[in-house]
């Protein structure tokens, strides 16, 4: 090894103690227990004895500099100086003083911001911005946020559904649309449109070949050039050649659509993690306020919120009353397009920490 070898720079996040409110340094790893005074706000109390009290306000996660600066400033004047962002695009803002929680309730509100999102309300959806820097989404998932939560608002100032609700969208089919209570992702229809002039010149066949998990792609000659070709018959639409090749176009104004999957839960609180599954397909991506994928998870909601019992999840929910019924109290349609036939499931959605076969 040469001598005085030059060491990585480390990078990645920083380490969150040096931001973190004195109360809760002090008291780290000590909490013994916490209330919820009214909705959007949280107090834990350590053995100590100590005190904090948590206000979540939900933003629109984009944010630009002047929002920043608005809610940075309300921190400085109202608060203790000390913020922190959920994952689901929520501000938090920490004070040990019982007497700061109402004027800075009232500082938020002032300026726009609403509060809550805390216990069983409709939590801030979480959402990927793709649209702004990757390279494969196939709609504005913060723009579906927008149209949705504007539906949403009271369910997340006021606690009023059987359990929280987690509620996540995706920009395109294959990557960060993770799992929710429900879920509102994308959903191609039609295999990709290869431009055979491009492929030589921008793609890695290997790679692009590797990358198809049901191998439809295969490495062929078109007009004298090297290209690619797709068995459409096995194609499941997913979109992850895309990535490694632009030039196999998969995004499409009129078939990619939004599907809503529900019942996903990663804890292992109550029962063990579970998947979600599809339950309405083939919604129009229709901007600039996708009213129909909107109206769908309305509906899921309410139904949700009038049958589920106290404490049920969705996917609790559904456990019991069973995908007949679900069906049925929605009123969405059941199609074969909702039947799991795939034979690869069994071994590759084998990821619950309980049961491993
Ligand atoms: S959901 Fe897909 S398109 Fe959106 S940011 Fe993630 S990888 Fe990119
Ligand atoms: S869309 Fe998916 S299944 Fe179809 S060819 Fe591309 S990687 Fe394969």
């Amino acid at each position: 090894m040469a001598k005085n070898r030059r060491m990585p720079i480390e990078t990645g996040c920083p380490d969150g103690f040096q931001y973190m409110h004195p109360t809760m340094l002090k008291n780290f790893g000590q909490w013994k227990d916490h209330t919820h005074p009214r909705v959007g706000v949280l107090c834990h109390i350590s053995d100590s004895g100590d005190k904090i009290w948590t206000v979540r306000a939900g933003t629109q996660r984009i944010l630009d500099v002047y929002t920043l600066r608005k809610l940075c400033d309300i921190g400085d004047e109202y608060a203790d100086g000390h913020v922190r962002f959920t994952i689901r695009s929520n501000i938090e803002y920490m004070v040990s003083d019982e007497a700061k929680v109402e004027p800075l309730i009232e500082a938020l509100e002032d300026a726009g911001f609403v509060v809550g999102g805390t216990q069983n309300s409709v939590a801030f959806i979480s959402h990927t911005q793709g649209w702004l820097h990757c390279d494969i989404p196939a709609t504005d998932a913060s723009g579906v946020v927008k149209a949705m939560m504007d539906e949403l608002i009271y369910e997340f100032k006021h606690a009023e559904m059987p359990n929280r609700v987690h509620i996540t969208t995706s920009c395109c089919q294959i990557n960060c649309g993770g799992q929710g209570d429900i879920a509102i992702n994308i959903q191609h229809t039609k295999p990709p449109k290869i431009n055979h002039d491009l492929v030589a010149n921008v793609c890695e066949r290997p790679s692009v070949v590797a990358r198809c998990p049901v191998a439809a792609i295969r490495p062929a000659m078109v007009n004298g050039k090297p290209s690619l070709e797709v068995d459409e018959k096995k194609c499941i639409c997913c979109g992850a050649c895309y990535p490694p090749c632009p030039p196999m176009q998969i995004n499409d104004p009129e078939h990619s659509k939004l599907a809503i999957w529900v019942g996903g839960n990663h804890s292992n609180a109550r029962s063990k993690p579970s998947f979600q599954k599809l339950v309405a397909a083939g919604i129009p991506n229709n901007p600039p306020r996708w009213p129909e994928a909107t109206a769908i998870v309305k509906k899921i909601l309410s139904v949700y919120k009038e049958d589920a019992k106290d404490w049920e999840r969705i996917n609790d929910w559904i456990d019991r009353i069973g995908w007949p019924r679900f069906f049925e109290l929605t009123e969405l349609p059941f199609t074969k397009y909702h039947i799991d036939n795939w034979r690869g499931s069994r071994k590759s959605l084998n990821a619950s920490t309980h049961i491993r076969f």
